[in-house]
């Protein structure tokens, strides 16, 4: 039996979810996650994993493990460390490209995501007197939008001119992927460079990253991806959809721990390029000559040209025990339960009463990843309350949106089911 196929047809959600939980083979996973107790002593249902992830089992172990390697050995850790520290950063290389779909010189774990952000387009923003503008989302997380109108002014434009949101239809709340490929094809000479988040940060929604890829290209735009919503929860293809960079963090759907670093893409078609601007510091010295310490620099022929300094150990250790998990599970696995999870979440949301809740993320499964994103008008902070109450976390952006990811890693659909119970039950409607 494919526990993954929608035509069960158990009676109630409950039989449902232990049917599907007793055939998933990911189920194990969940024990390798430590989780928050409730004031009843039972752990929580944890629907936050767009926020921080859960924390592995193994993180403590991997982070002890530096610190002890630290007092025994001292500086020599660098060389002769369990995992030696000179290359740690490199341990995480594989699982990373294998997560994004992309090759392992493209990519590179390293500082946090708005600091890559600004990395990025240092190199991929090149703003010309004709061609200056960013296409960013309307409603981008604020720290996209500060670093993109800092670009701008940073090379002398005025943000208002230079920052264009893309916008939904009048009484939509998405955006339809026909209008972002007609905005890049009507404006696309005056744009430099598309950034858009994948999935939207707030709306779950999901973008087609090959054809704003395509589209961009073909009017000479630059064109990068901030997957903070993305990595961990959609199956990427990096390398093939093409775009130029994307940059995310690892603490989210990724489990890396509060302040976790982040990754970074590069397409290959950029790397050894001697003719981009780049910020530059010695840990994207060429390994081979960087500790003769010579006075120019000579970038490494990988996305690790842009790595600044060396890289925090400590917090690549807590990386490290989460992308074992990921890479042990997959991610076409991995995202083949979400989507049953998330239809399932789906389903519980259709039993509440009319008009209690409206659904803001796309109802087409290849338009949304895990999360789904719920406007609950006039009763967001009580809902939220109630739940946490009752032992299950969410995350509330007021007034009124509350978003809900049941990720798969650590989510059974006893869960679901679970939270399906408490909705029900908030609303007077306890089926
Ligand atoms: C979470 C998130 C950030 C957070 O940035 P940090 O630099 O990691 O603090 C930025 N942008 C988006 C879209 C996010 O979802």
């Amino acid at each position: 039996m494919n526990p993954y196929d929608r035509n069960f047809q158990e009676t109630t959600f409950a039989e449902e979810a232990a049917r599907f939980d007793a055939a998933d083979p990911l189920a194990p996973l969940r024990a390798e996650f430590l989780r928050p107790v409730a004031a009843d002593g039972r752990p929580i249902l944890h629907f936050a994993g767009h926020s921080l992830g859960l924390q592995p089992r193994q993180a403590r172990e991997a982070v002890l493990e530096v610190l002890d390697d630290w007092a025994t050995l001292g500086v020599e850790g660098h060389f002769a460390a369990r995992r030696p520290w000179l290359s740690y950063h490199e341990l995480l290389t594989e699982a990373t490209a294998r997560l994004v779909g992309a090759q392992a010189e493209e990519v590179v774990v390293m500082n946090t995501l708005s600091v890559n952000v600004h990395l990025m387009m240092v190199s991929f923003y090149r703003p010309t007197p004709k061609r200056f503008r960013i296409l960013i989302e309307g409603g981008a997380f604020p720290s996209d939008r500060y670093a993109v109108a800092s670009q701008a002014q940073f090379h002398g434009f005025d943000p208002e001119l230079a920052i264009q949101e893309l916008t939904p239809r009048p009484g939509e709340t998405t955006l339809r992927d026909e209008d972002i490929l007609a905005t890049i094809a009507r404006d696309g000479e005056q744009i430099a460079l598309i950034l858009l988040g994948n999935c939207n940060y707030l709306t779950g929604q999901r973008f087609d990253m090959a054809a704003i890829t395509r589209a961009g290209h073909a009017q000479g735009c630059h064109v990068g991806f901030d997957l903070a919503h993305g990595a961990g929860n959609l199956l990427l293809n990096l390398h093939d959809d093409g775009p130029d960079f994307a940059v995310w963090c690892n603490y989210k759907y990724l489990n890396a721990g509060p302040g976790g670093l982040g990754g970074v893409f590069v397409h290959r078609r950029h790397l050894g390029r001697g003719d981009i601007p780049r910020f530059a510091g010695w840990w994207g010295h060429d390994k081979a000559s960087r500790f003769q310490m010579g006075p120019h620099f000579q970038p490494m022929p990988t996305a690790e040209a842009w790595q600044l300094s060396n890289p925090p150990i400590l917090a690549l250790a807590a990386l490290r025990a989460s992308m074992a998990l990921f890479d042990a599970a997959g991610m076409p696995a991995l995202t083949q339960k979400a989507a049953w999870l998330t239809d399932f979440l789906y389903r519980q949301l259709l039993t509440l009463p009319a008009g209690a809740v409206t659904l803001m993320t796309p109802t087409e499964p290849h338009r949304r990843g895990t999360m789904l994103t719920i406007r609950v008008p006039g009763q967001a902070d009580q809902l939220v309350a109630f739940l946490q109450r009752n032992g299950a976390e969410v995350d509330l952006r007021r007034p009124d949106i509350v978003r809900i990811a049941p990720v798969p890693l650590y989510t059974s659909a006893g869960d679901v089911a679970a939270l399906g119970v408490l909705l029900r039950a908030f609303w007077g409607t306890d089926a």
